[in-house]
């Protein structure tokens, strides 16, 4: 048996139809930059998410990169985030000329750890990018708390958590802003790169839509310097399409790691890795299942060998990126950040996966730790 770390074919063969459909309609209209069909996923979107504004973008990065500078962060701010996350998330703050400050995450579930924000800010602290990293939320309460005391934005980073839930509370609806990725491994993903940024403020919607335009809201006439940053008309009807999956994937998503839960049980493997915690009240989207053992590395070649596909996110926590070397933090700074980037191992979890292919991964996994 071979099992892909990822396999969106078998996705796709469920929406073919309308997507090959709905594509012959575009080519045959020739409008590709914004218009009605943009328009309605933002639409579909914004009432999905229940938010007042939801505007599409080009990219994930962008999404986040585009708040910034709607928060007019600039050189001499410090933006609050983790250094456990996807490069993008502190790189859009460099590209502004603002500094990342780093907080360390939560052991078990690889999230900012809330509390210690307060104790890294400054006067110069312009905003917090807490990142619902795999799928889970952080805790935002706390971090509410504080931007009501503290002039602190919240932009959350929902990239790998469209669909996720606190409460009652969605995802990307909390924050000052909501940051989200439709690449394409995301639980709703295009065909290609894009992104888009929710906000329940009409005037920063309005913001948001001008700087995607070169800032400018009628043609030729510019209130800000924007950039160029919009959502194809390709890619937006072609997750309009998947909009309508995306509960059903999710939850396929959530029984897949229901299901490992209880087979490493049953294997009698708690002992020797430990699996994705759920924060209480949370509804996860797992966008990565990711596991954690002492032998990572000996487990990944194994799996490998077996050819059954994993990932490491990340392997390198942000604060020891050569890159951000001037930012002058060193090992030892984040210690869980550092431990999780050597023990994590991401299995299979694309809604497709199959109980036979679950089965054989857990053996496998049993199997190295028997000769281990
Ligand atoms: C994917 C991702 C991004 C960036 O999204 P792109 O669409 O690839 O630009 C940002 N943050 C996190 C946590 C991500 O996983």
């Amino acid at each position: 048996m071979k099992v892909p770390f990822f396999d969106l074919k078998l996705q796709y063969q469920s929406i073919h139809k309308e997507v090959e459909g709905v594509l012959k309609d575009i080519f045959e209209e020739q409008g590709f930059i914004l218009g009605p069909r943009v328009k309605e996923f933002e639409k579909k979107m914004a009432s999905y998410l229940g938010v007042r504004n939801a505007v599409g973008v080009a990219s994930g990065t962008d999404s986040l990169y585009l708040s910034l500078m709607a928060l007019g962060v600039q050189p001499g701010d410090e933006v609050i985030t983790t250094p456990f996350t996807f490069f993008a998330t502190a790189g859009v703050i460099s590209r502004l000329g603002a500094t990342p400050v780093f907080v360390d995450i939560d052991p078990n579930t690889f999230l900012m750890n809330p509390s210690q924000v307060e104790e890294v800010m400054t006067p110069n602290a312009k905003a917090v990018i807490p990142v619902h990293l795999f799928g889970l939320m952080v805790d935002l309460k706390p971090l509410k708390v504080l931007s009501e005391e503290e002039e602190l934005f919240i932009i959350e980073d929902v990239a790998q958590a469209t669909g996720a839930r606190d409460g009652s509370e969605m995802a990307g609806t909390v924050g000052t802003f909501g940051c989200f990725s439709f690449f394409p491994s995301k639980n709703l993903g295009g065909a290609g790169d894009g992104g888009l940024i929710t906000t329940q403020s009409d005037s920063y919607g309005d913001l948001i839509r001008r700087l995607r335009v070169h800032g400018s809201a009628e043609g030729y006439f510019h209130t800000e310097v924007g950039i160029n940053s919009r959502l194809d008309v390709l890619q937006a009807a072609i997750l309009e399409i998947k909009l309508k999956f995306l509960e059903q994937w999710n939850k396929q998503r959530r029984e897949n790691a229901e299901r490992y839960a209880e087979m490493f049980q049953s294997a009698g493997l708690g002992e020797k890795i430990s699996i994705p915690q759920v924060r209480e009240g949370c509804t996860h989207v797992f966008n990565q299942y990711v596991i954690k053992t002492d032998q990572r590395d000996k487990l990944k070649t194994f799996l490998n060998d077996k050819e059954i596909g994993t990932a490491v996110y990340y392997p390198l926590p942000l604060h020891l990126q050569p890159c951000f070397k001037n930012l002058g933090y060193k090992e030892g700074d984040f210690p869980v950040s550092e431990n999780a980037a050597r023990t994590v191992l991401a299995l299979p979890i694309f809604p497709e996966l199959e109980v036979e292919q679950q089965a054989f991964i857990v053996e496998t996994i049993s199997e190295f730790f028997k000769k281990s």
